[in-house]
């Protein structure tokens, strides 16, 4: 039997049409973009045409484009460019209790070099009440960063509604976007947001490759000193056939939005209804309705994550404890303990995400292992 993946959540396969999009700009158009002579005038194009592309697929313009080497970095320099950028002598920061680390761990890090925090607090599905964003606000404040889509329980939080507060106000907002693109439609005008971080590997393209949105006329300071690429907000020779992979993927990602996120759903729904059939004491994490259609987070009374996850990997069933960046903590996630997810039941969680390549028949198999697997191990744990 194949093995099943169920944690797209965590990184996706390159699409075989991003590696064919990809393949002439490792030799062929090897130029460098800055160069002036006609090898980089190829590469040069290259990289301009994947600008509009992803320009065009979250309705920004090209010049509020930049290319980066992931999500972290677009994360970070979204929040440590904002604040940088800013003449507060002691900026002020907004942001939620279940972002993911590489918002909160740049949040901390700011508090720590003289910045105010505010963490707001999420109610039990994971939604950040965008009336707290308002009360927080501050004379002070010069950002409020909150994730589009959670990556452990899959929350949508209502960032159109936030961004509108934050704009009376006066004050930027900033999305990690990285679960939703590819997922959900993200179009930034819509949104309103003035910055907003994504990341290829998510949306089957390359690794080590991400996209900030900045709008146009957003005060930030870049990270990295050196050249001029990126009109000098992110210096460094261009990954081009990264940047050409990410373009493609995302094209071809927003393309099939509207076939394969229905698929997905309707598989996830299936998943969801099989399991709270067939396993008692289990409990869906998330928001029942505002969560990505990929996304199926459980929480398993009487069982252990870590056994789980071995126990359903040893049966060829790839998932997570939540979040990959934090497999082997003992502790529950921050995301768990925010939502008010009980300590024992919060011991015994699982993410499925799922992705193009899923079928019905595996999320039956899955039905099938996950319940034996589950029946075994609460077994196990009465006879020890
Ligand atoms: C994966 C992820 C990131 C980090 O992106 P990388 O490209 O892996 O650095 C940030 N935020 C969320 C919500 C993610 O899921």
């Amino acid at each position: 039997m194949g093995r099943i993946y169920l944690d797209y959540a965590a990184t996706t396969p390159v699409d075989p049409q991003v590696v064919e999009a990809m393949r002439p700009y490792w030799g062929d158009v090897f130029g460098n973009p800055s160069s002036a002579h006609a090898f980089g005038r190829e590469a040069r194009a290259a990289v301009d045409t994947a600008r509009d592309t992803v320009a065009r697929c979250l309705g920004a313009r090209s010049d509020e484009i930049f290319f980066t080497s992931g999500g972290t970095e677009s994360i970070n320099l979204a929040i440590r460019g904002v604040v940088e950028a800013s003449e507060h002598p002691s900026p002020h920061l907004i942001t939620s209790a279940i972002e993911h680390h590489a918002v909160l761990d740049t949040c901390r890090y700011l508090e720590r070099r003289g910045a105010q925090l505010t963490v707001l607090p999420v109610d039990a599905n994971g939604l950040v009440d965008p009336e707290a964003v308002r009360g927080a606000i501050t004379p002070q404040t010069v950002l409020v960063s909150i994730m589009l889509a959670n990556n452990e329980i899959g929350t949508l939080q209502p960032i159109a509604e936030i961004a509108r507060i934050c704009r009376e106000a006066g004050v930027l907002i900033h999305t990690d976007a990285v679960q939703a693109v590819g997922s959900i439609p993200v179009d930034v005008r819509e949104l309103g947001v003035d910055l907003l971080s994504l990341s290829a590997h998510k949306f089957y393209g390359p690794k080590g490759m991400g996209v900030l949105y900045a709008r146009k006329g957003t005060r930030w300071q870049p990270l990295f000193r050196g050249g001029g690429q990126e009109r000098g907000h992110r210096p460094g020779t261009e990954n081009v056939p990264g940047i050409v992979g990410t373009a493609t993927a995302l094209d071809q990602a927003v393309g099939l939005l509207s076939t394969e996120a229905e698929r997905i759903r309707a598989l996830r729904d299936r998943l969801i209804a099989g399991i709270e059939f067939s396993v008692p004491g289990c409990r869906l994490n998330g928001h029942p309705l505002q969560r990505l259609p990929n996304n199926a987070h459980f929480s398993v009374e009487g069982v252990e994550s870590e056994a789980l996850l071995v126990s359903l990997d040893l049966h060829g069933i790839a998932a997570s404890g939540g979040s990959a960046c934090m497999s082997g903590a003992l502790e529950p996630s921050h995301v768990l303990q925010a939502i008010g997810v009980p300590m024992e039941a919060a011991r015994g969680s699982v993410r499925f995400s799922l992705g193009r390549g899923n079928t019905a028949e595996e999320i039956d198999r899955v039905i099938t292992l996950f319940a034996e697997t589950v029946e075994r191990l609460r077994g196990l744990s009465r006879s020890a």
